[in-house]
């Protein structure tokens, strides 16, 4: 085990740090396959400890009661807590996830600004004096809704978690953590700030564990009264079924299949730069990837001439390298699917234009890495274009005009990201507002605010995260109305 990432063997459940009854989890470093950690994961019975203790801190007064800019006061503390310990937070997720350490730093800074944000959106958000149409006000209230749930995927724990986390708690609730089985270790150094910056006990828990055993018991919980997932869609159309029966709230944010547009007028250096970073910096692993590449057909031969040649130059290599561009997958097992993703393809007909295969050399030897892969001559209803395959696999194809493109572009079941590249703005906002997708970039990928909401369409999700109403996702609005008159109804006036 590295001696950086520290021996676990407990949970933070319910304010305590207590040993998880659950099955055992086991971390591996993706670049080398060694093991990390291993750690007992939760059980059912841990959940209904966490939820208990939660219910207890959510209804206390001293929690529920707090004014939003003392509660803000928390949730600083845990941002600065995070800031603090970003160098320590990015190398446990960097052997957690084989992220390289760029990446992971920036992923814990973004989360530390996710607390500092809601912090400062807390105590600035203002209740609404409607207008009323008799002699009484109208006002509408926001509360807590008590205990929540937040479950999220391996891609990049840190920044998911607080996308949840910090919203949650800034509403006045308790939050429940389940992240993935596949990255256990990041969380628990999150728990470690947030009981430092004196959060009080019981309201955050995190429960890594099984989907179907933790996940399931975090969903079906009448106790529970929210559920915000992050990962696969077919995992979100299940939460959304159980959550139906209980008439929960969810928020979903699903998979994807972005396309990346490059019309013939694009800078094409810019482009060039914006389609592989959107597509292979974090190996592909990415919700919002732009894996389907529609070039304009006047310039598709000699764009994705260039596209090739500067992807062959993409340093692969070790999570811990400064100059690493693409660091290992995940897992074995993903890597398999990856790989067995591009074997489809090509049996479909495709043509590999670079990469379809792991880097040869005694370096990768061990680690589970796989080179950027570019596809071409598969058509837009071709499996490729259709399933997510959350790795560096790029399918490229041409289109002649605008109404084809958007056609092409729309006529997919996700809707999650589009990058579009022109130095025609006219035609960059046109084009923005006819595809059917949550996040448009225009010139650039992938960058994020979290000050801007979040979110797909269709297969990609349901609801918004991030943004000033990221906090009333996680509220009940009510409306409270106040009679001015100080007399007896006139309906019933002649009654008394
Ligand atoms: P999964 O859907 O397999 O898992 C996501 C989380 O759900 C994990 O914590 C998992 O636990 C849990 N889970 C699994 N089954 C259940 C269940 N029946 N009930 C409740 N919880 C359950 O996704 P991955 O972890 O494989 O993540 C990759 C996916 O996430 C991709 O499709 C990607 O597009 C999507 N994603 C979407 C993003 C977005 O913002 N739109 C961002 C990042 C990723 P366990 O690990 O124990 O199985």
């Amino acid at each position: 085990m590295d001696q950086n990432v520290t021996a676990q063997d407990k949970l933070y459940i319910g304010g305590e740090w207590r040993r998880g009854r659950g099955a055992e989890i086991a971390s591996n470093f993706p670049a080398d396959g060694s093991l990390n950690a291993t750690l007992p994961g939760a059980s059912v019975e841990d959940v209904d400890l966490a939820i208990e203790r939660a219910q207890d801190a959510a209804h206390d007064p001293a929690w529920r009661k707090l004014l939003p800019h003392e509660r803000a006061t928390f949730l600083y503390r845990i941002a600065d807590g995070i800031a603090r310990a970003a160098d320590r937070i990015s190398h446990v997720q960097s052997r957690d996830t084989g992220k390289t350490l760029t990446e992971t730093r920036a992923l814990a800074m973004s989360a530390s600004g996710t607390f500092r944000y809601m912090a400062a959106t807390l105590e600035t958000m203002e209740d609404a004096l409607t207008p009323s149409r008799g002699n009484y006000l109208t006002m509408s209230v926001y509360e807590p809704l008590g205990v929540t749930a937040a479950i999220t995927p391996w891609n990049s724990p840190i920044a998911s978690d607080a996308q949840k986390i910090a919203p949650g708690l800034a509403a006045g609730n308790a939050v429940l953590l389940k992240p993935s089985s596949w990255s256990p270790l990041v969380c628990l150094e999150l728990a470690r700030v947030i009981e430092e910056a004196g959060l009080p006990k019981g309201l955050f828990s995190t429960l890594p564990g099984a989907g179907a055993i933790v996940g399931e018991k975090l969903v079906t919980d009448p106790a529970i009264r929210k559920v915000s997932f992050t990962g696969g869609t077919e995992t979100g159309r299940d939460i959304a079924r159980k959550a139906a029966e209980k008439l929960m709230p969810v928020s979903l944010e699903l998979g994807g299949k972005s396309p990346t547009i490059v019309f013939a007028d694009a800078d094409l250096d810019v482009a060039c730069a914006g389609v592989m970073f959107g597509v292979f910096s974090s190996t592909g692993q990415s919700c919002i990837a732009g894996s389907r590449l529609f070039v304009e057909r006047s310039v598709y031969d000699a764009f994705v001439t260039k596209l090739v040649a500067a992807t062959e130059r993409l340093r692969i290599g070790h999570p811990f390298e400064a100059t690493t561009q693409v660091a290992p997958l995940i897992r074995p097992k993903h890597r398999a699917e990856v790989e067995s993703h591009v074997e489809r393809a090509l049996a479909d007909g495709g043509k590999l234009l670079t990469g379809g295969e792991r880097p040869s050399g005694s370096d990768y030897a061990d680690g589970t890495y796989y080179r950027p892969t570019i596809i071409a001559g598969l058509d837009n209803d071709s499996r490729l274009c259709r399933d997510e395959v959350f790795g560096p696999v790029l399918a490229v194809l041409p289109f002649d005009n605008e109404d084809d493109l958007i056609r092409q572009s729309n006529d997919n079941s996700y809707g999650l990201a589009c990058g579009i590249y022109t130095a025609d703005f006219p035609k960059a906002w046109r084009v923005a507002r006819a595809i059917d997708t949550g996040t448009v970039w225009i010139n650039t990928y992938k960058q994020f605010s979290i000050a801007t909401p979040f979110g797909g369409t269709k297969d990609s999700g349901l609801g918004r995260e991030k943004g000033r109403d990221g906090i009333h996702a996680w509220m009940a609005q009510k409306s409270i109305y106040c009679d001015l008159s100080q007399a007896p109804h006139p309906w019933a006036k002649a009654a008394l």
